[in-house]
């Protein structure tokens, strides 16, 4: 059988210098468990607009299209802000989402031990926190017909649309009910179906499918503004959550600071299953190019390399070996190495973006 294969972008700022630190976890695989991927990297971004003129090339999409997953750094800078819009690094970024047909994003909210104190809320509500937040990215409010600032009668009006068919909410439903499977099998479901008809639907479309395809797994809904709260109050309650564009950008950024440092999270966008059954994919840090500390060794790589994770646990099917490496990090931050995004009142062994790296392979 063929290598699984993976695409490499690792864009701008200090998407390189993070990316290293995955290689390096890449090269060990095939040392110590003798697997192999096959790697390929291309440029993405201000890079690519560099080099192309464009911030992602044709043939670049197309391998994208082809390999079992996707890993990209980060794109954008401030060398490319003036750049016209259609060449923006972020439009790479898009267009591979878009083409790829991402429609299922996947955030987990994770809280490491060592790290607990970093939360604004009160160590017992996040220590041991796990979930997993999928929000709908290809649809809904942000890109719903009519939509702009038009004249009514003597003033300006801005519009937009909240628009969902039943086979969009259908398949993100059904990533969820697919996630919680191998998790704890529990799902909620959030929207606000009290004044909103999408929301009727959404969750009329998600108890369907829960009943036809996914009897066994544990469903509830909740209304998005009391998920908010409960998210708050007590998150551990939680172990999928899935919900609408719009709210699912809201509440995954709330889930991710219960949890500590944007140097810390990762993410996946999933989209339909390919011929070897695993969905298109492509995993990201949420993090972006933070030019402030591009270039030098400051920038934190777990957010990078927990990405690697998630593709090694659902493009690639090697969920124990996933958890080796979220394992390591775990060490590494029990005993105390922290870059300079980590370094709390408590403090810590401050490392390099490399030095953390060679750590998390060591561990
Ligand atoms: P974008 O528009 O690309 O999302 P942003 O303006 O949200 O970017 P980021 O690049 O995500 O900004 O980062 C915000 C700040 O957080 C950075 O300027 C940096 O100081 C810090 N930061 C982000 N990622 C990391 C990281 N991996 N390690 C350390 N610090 C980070
Ligand atoms: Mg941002």
């Amino acid at each position: 059988m063929a290598n699984p294969s993976l695409l490499i972008l690792a864009g701008d700022g200090i998407g390189p210098e993070v990316m290293a630190e995955v290689k390096k976890i890449i090269g060990w695989f095939g040392a110590k468990r003798d697997i192999a991927f096959d790697v390929s990297e291309d440029l993405v971004g201000g890079c690519a607009y560099d080099k192309h003129g464009t911030p992602l090339a044709d043939e670049t999409m197309a391998k994208a299209q082809e390999v079992d997953a996707v890993l990209l750094g980060a794109v954008g800078g401030p060398k490319y802000d003036k750049l016209d819009f259609s060449v923006k690094p972020e439009r790479g970024l898009l267009r591979l989402r878009k083409e790829m047909d991402l429609y299922a994003n996947l955030r987990p909210a994770q809280c490491f031990d060592a790290l607990a104190d970093f939360s604004s809320l009160k160590k017992d509500v996040v220590a041991g926190l796990d979930i997993m937040i999928v929000r709908e990215l290809t649809s809904g409010v942000y890109f719903g017909e009519p939509r702009g600032i038009f004249t009514e009668g003597n003033e300006r009006v801005g519009i937009n649309t909240q628009r969902y068919t039943e086979s969009e909410i259908a398949r993100v439903a059904r990533s969820a009910f697919e996630l919680a499977k191998r998790r704890d099998n529990k799902v909620c479901s959030m929207e606000k179906a009290n004044v909103m008809e999408s929301g009727v639907l959404w969750r009329e479309v998600v108890q369907e499918v829960h009943d036809k395809e996914y009897p066994d797994v544990e469903l509830s809904h909740m209304y998005a503004d009391a998920g908010a709260m409960q998210l708050t109050r007590w998150p551990k309650q939680f172990d999928v959550i899935v919900t609408d564009n719009l709210f699912g950008d809201l509440l995954s950024d709330l889930a991710a600071m219960l949890t500590g440092s944007l140097g810390m999270l990762p993410s996946a966008s999933l989209g339909a299953p390919m011929a070897n059954g695993r969905p298109k994919a492509l995993y990201e840090p949420v993090h972006g190019s933070a030019p402030d500390i591009a270039g030098q060794g400051k920038a934190n790589p777990i957010a990078c390399i927990l990405s690697f994770a998630m593709a090694l646990r659902y493009s690639f099917d090697l969920g124990d070996e996933a958890t080796r490496v979220e394992k390591a990090v775990e060490k590494v931050l029990a005993d105390g190495l922290r870059t300079a995004d980590l370094m709390g009142p408590e403090g810590g062994k401050p490392v390099s973006t490399s030095e953390m790296g060679d750590a998390v392979v060591k561990a």
